[in-house]
């Protein structure tokens, strides 16, 4: 399990724009990627974290002749009118997944459907979203701006009462970020209809998020390996899958980081999270083989 689409397509697309060469300084609009060993190479080739530079102050106001390359969570609206109207080039690498939920709080926001937004609160594809459902309340179409951010079924729950007890005729939806586990999604729906039944349920999780992959992996092994980033949402979560289930599980980096212990375990599962490159994975497997 290496990259998934959408981490594969703006990794490629910052090779490709780094390898061409712009004459101008070449940016990406937070970490590319979560993962440190690639980041770090792109790093070297020339690619500087637009948010990483703001927080040192010495990104300049002006961006002409500079191109930012949108990471695959996307960005708001008012986040790329804001580059474009400092003169930077967009090279858009938002996952086409992510776009498709972008794009549909936007148009729910503008039909007046309150939207449930399943995910975690701090996560840049979350505010994304949700910038787009805010943002079409002030479009010409007007619309809803009410967009809640709700991480499990018991705040769902509590959200929902709230708001039935001020609009009990609200039309709602519910939106999932991407990697979003699916039973978790579903429990949030069923708790929103319990007092909006008419509630629109919007299939916005991706299937190749590997969370469904790794239950079934848990099933078959006696310890698991999980390879990726520590800032890694999605590799964090595949860690916690393993670890509800009872298995003893690890997140490593890199091969150098493998637990000595690991070697007592018969059957161990290698898993990885959808930013993790295949070299990373291959090297942490061939130390596993040894072992
Ligand atoms: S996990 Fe799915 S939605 Fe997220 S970037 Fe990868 S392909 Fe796109």
């Amino acid at each position: 399990m290496g990259f998934c689409m959408g981490v594969r397509r703006a990794v490629d697309m910052a090779w490709a724009t780094l390898n061409r060469g712009t004459g101008g300084r070449i940016y990406s609009m937070g970490p590319l990627i979560h993962n440190p060993q690639v980041l770090e190479k792109l790093k070297r080739a020339g690619l500087t974290d637009l948010e990483e530079e703001a927080v040192s102050g010495s990104v300049p106001g002006d961006l002409n002749g500079s191109v930012v390359i949108i990471r695959a969570h996307g960005i708001s609206p008012e986040c790329e009118e804001d580059l474009l109207s400092r003169g930077a080039s967009l090279a858009d690498a938002t996952c086409p997944k992510v776009k498709a939920g972008q794009l549909k709080a936007r148009a729910l926001a503008e039909y007046a459907r309150t939207i449930f937004l399943a995910g975690e609160k701090d996560h840049a594809e979350v505010a994304g979203i949700r910038a787009y459902a805010v943002s079409a309340g002030r479009g010409p179409a007007g619309g809803g701006t009410e967009c809640f951010v709700i991480s499990g079924a018991e705040e769902a729950r509590e959200q929902a009462e709230r708001l039935f007890r001020k609009a009990p005729h609200a039309k709602t939806a519910l939106l999932g970020q991407t990697t979003m586990p699916e039973d978790i999604y579903l429990s949030i729906a069923g708790e929103i209809r319990r007092y909006y039944p008419n509630l629109t349920i919007v299939d916005s999780l991706c299937r190749s998020a590997p969370q469904k992959a790794m239950q079934e992996l848990c099933g078959k092994t006696d310890a698991l390996i999980v390879a990726g980033g520590r800032s890694s949402a999605n590799t964090r979560r595949l860690l916690g899958i393993a670890q509800e289930l009872g298995k003893p599980a690890w997140l490593v980096e890199t091969a150098a980081e493998l637990p000595p212990e690991i070697a007592r375990y018969p059957v161990v599962g290698l898993s990885a999270g959808a930013s993790t490159p295949d070299e990373i994975i291959d090297g942490i497997e061939n130390a596993l083989l040894k072992l």
